[in-house]
C-alpha cells in the first residue's frame, strides 16, 4: 500500500503517451461523443466502421478537495469527422472559480475556450508550450495533426469538479474546421446558448 500523504514522483513516456504510474485510465470512443461533431452522417459512418477511440485520459488519484491538485495525461488521437478534427467533449468546471494548466508534450493542437459572458479564445498546443485556462472558461482540446497524438499534462484544483452538461446542451460557439488543407475557426451555426434558459 502506498501512503497517499507521502511525496512522490513519476515519469511520463511522452512518445507512447503514457504515465509510468497512474490510478485510473479511461477512453472515449466516438460513440461517447454524440452531438459533438457537426457532420452527423460522417459521424455515424465512422461509428459503423469501428467506433474508434478518440481520446484517453490517465489520472493519478488525489482526494477531490481544495488544496489538492488533480493531474494526469490527456491523449487525443489524430483523426477527422467531416471537416472537424478529433477533440475532447470539453467542459466547464463545476466550481467555476477554478483554473487549469495544460503543458503540451507532443503533437500539435488547439485549446478552444469560451466563457459564459460570450467571449471565446484559442491557444496553440505545441511541444513545450503551456496553456493557462483561467477560472470560468470552458475548454476543449483539439488535435490538429492527422498523423500523431496530441499529448498534454493537466493540473487543476482538487475541488473543481466537471460540468459537461452545459457544453452538451449548447456546444461551443466556435468550430475549428479543416477545408482543403487549411484551417479556419468559424461560428457554430448550431450553438444553442441564446436559446438556453438561464
Ligand atoms: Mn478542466
Amino acid at each position: 500500500m502506498t501512503d497517499k500523504n507521502r511525496p512522490f514522483g513519476f515519469e511520463i513516456d511522452v512518445e507512447a503517451g503514457r504515465l509510468a504510474r497512474f490510478d485510473h485510465h479511461y477512453q472515449r470512443r466516438l460513440s461517447d461523443l454524440r452531438g459533438v461533431f457537426t457532420d452527423r452522417s460522417a459521424f455515424e459512418r465512422a461509428i459503423a466502421s469501428g467506433d474508434p477511440v478518440v481520446y484517453e485520459v490517465y489520472e493519478l488519484y488525489r482526494p477531490q478537495v481544495a488544496g489538492e491538485l488533480l493531474h494526469g495525461l490527456s491523449v487525443v488521437h489524430p483523426g477527422q469527422i467531416g471537416t472537424e478534427f478529433y477533440m475532447t467533449i470539453g467542459h466547464f468546471h463545476a466550481v467555476r472559480e477554478t483554473a487549469e494548466v495544460y503543458y503540451c508534450l507532443k503533437g500539435r493542437g488547439l485549446m478552444l475556450m469560451e466563457n459564459e459572458e460570450g467571449t471565446w479564445a484559442s491557444e496553440e498546443f505545441l511541444p513545450g508550450r503551456v496553456v493557462y485556462v483561467p477560472p470560468r472558461w470552458a475548454h476543449r482540446s483539439i488535435n490538429l495533426s492527422l498523423d500523431q497524438d496530441l499529448v498534454t499534462l493537466f493540473v487543476y484544483p482538487g475541488h473543481a469538479g466537471h460540468d459537461y452538461g452545459t457544453i452538451e446542451q449548447r456546444g461551443f460557439r466556435k468550430l475549428v474546421l479543416r477545408n482543403n488543407g487549411s484551417l479556419s475557426i468559424v461560428d457554430n451555426p448550431a450553438w444553442a446558448g441564446a436559446n438556453v434558459e438561464r
